[in-house]
């Protein structure tokens, strides 16, 4: 186990920069998810701290280590990838324990490691089997069988769930937290599965264009996203996003929107400044209700969407689509007027130029 420092991390592609400035503190036992669109460097960071790829400038230090020069398979990772890149012709008893087999761990002590990898994973009863005769999810815990029996430093994973259905997904995601607590190795893990991320996290890194945006505890980035992107990237279905122009009239804060008025609960003196200005105001459909008052929305229901335990609403305010995620029992008629009612303390206000939060 080790604490991981990335310190002003860069990577450039000849003249194109894909990583700018990256750092992150990752805690002894931490699990830091690298969570981003396609194409915003989530894999070429992971390269960088497995040495696989040269950075073009910065830090990489693993338990106070630093292993800028040090060479991968001396740096005591274990990595696991979307591709399993398990040996077709081995048994499963052998794929596991191939890693130790190489560097000359003894036969008895090899076996003990990997039953108890086999154990961990609930794998005991395939050992004898070929890769071949498994299932998508059992080659994915084949794996991480490899990965726990080297006892690395840091795990680092790259989408390993990418290539699993739906709900092999889910269960994975389960096994790989419970492993996590178990075994409390320090891991870095790259989605583009928000759901993943705040699941798994206990720091999310969400990046793009080579950017973090933020850096920060899952329930910080749900419910004070750093800017829209983040607000926008988190949650389905996403934010709403309600412009309209910030008032003040008897103390209370108020947003005007194409529809009406909105009386927001904010007393934070931050802003102020944008009294009389335009704002965007980042709404969770998760937030909004039936219901009416000063603090509600109205308009007439656009399209429903019943999904079995929600049902999505969404609303027309004054032109902008606002998505309301209700009950099961809600089931306004498409045409109809509605209003809902919106938790305030929720709202997030956002700069409409830099995007930042107000
Ligand atoms: P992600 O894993 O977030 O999808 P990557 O780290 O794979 O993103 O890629 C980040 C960017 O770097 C992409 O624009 C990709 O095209 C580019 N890139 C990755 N590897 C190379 C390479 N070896 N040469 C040139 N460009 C690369
Ligand atoms: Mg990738």
């Amino acid at each position: 186990m080790a604490t991981l420092a990335i310190k002003s991390i860069r990577k450039s592609f000849g003249t194109v920069e894909v990583l700018n400035n990256i750092n992150v503190d990752l805690e002894d036992g931490g699990f830091l998810v690298l969570l981003g669109p396609s194409g915003c460097g989530k894999s070429t960071l992971l390269s960088i701290i497995a040495g696989l790829e040269t950075s073009s400038g910065g830090d990489i230090v693993i338990g106070g280590r630093n292993v800028n020069a040090i060479h991968p398979k001396d740096r005591n990772i274990a990595m696991v990838f979307q591709s399993y890149a398990l040996y077709p012709t081995m048994s499963v008893r052998r794929n596991i324990g191939f890693g130790l087999e190489m560097r000359k761990v003894g036969a008895d002590e090899r076996d003990t490691a990997v039953q108890q990898a086999a154990d961990l994973l609930q794998i005991g009863h395939l050992l004898d089997r070929k890769p071949g005769q498994l299932s998508g999810g059992q080659r994915q815990r084949v794996a991480m069988g490899r990965a726990i029996v080297r006892d690395p430093d840091l795990f680092l994973f790259d989408e390993p769930l990418s290539n699993l259905d739906a709900k092999l997904r889910v269960e994975m995601r389960t096994e790989i937290k419970r492993l996590h607590e178990q075994l409390g190795t320090t891991t870095v893990y790259v989605t583009h599965d928000q759901v993943e991320a705040l699941t798994l996290g206990t720091q999310v890194a969400v990046m793009k264009g080579g950017i973090i945006q933020q850096l920060a505890h899952p329930e910080t980035i749900y419910d004070r996203p750093a800017n829209m992107f983040v607000a926008g990237f988190i949650g389905s279905p996403t934010t709403n996003f309600l412009r309209g122009t910030l008032a003040r009239s008897d103390g209370g804060l108020q947003l005007h929107h194409a529809a009406g008025v909105l009386l927001l609960d904010r007393t934070n003196q931050d802003v102020d400044a944008y009294v009389g200005r335009e704002v965007v105001a980042g709404i969770r459909p998760e937030t909004l209700m039936v219901g009416e008052g000063s603090a509600a929305l109205s308009g007439r229901v656009d399209v429903i969407e019943p999904t079995g335990p929600d049902t999505m609403v969404v609303v027309n305010v004054g032109g902008q689509m606002i998505t309301a995620r209700l009950g099961p029992k809600d089931r306004p008629a498409t045409g109809a007027t509605m209003s809902l009612s919106v938790d305030t303390a929720a709202i997030n206000l956002f700069d409409p130029v830099s995007g930042d939060r107000i």
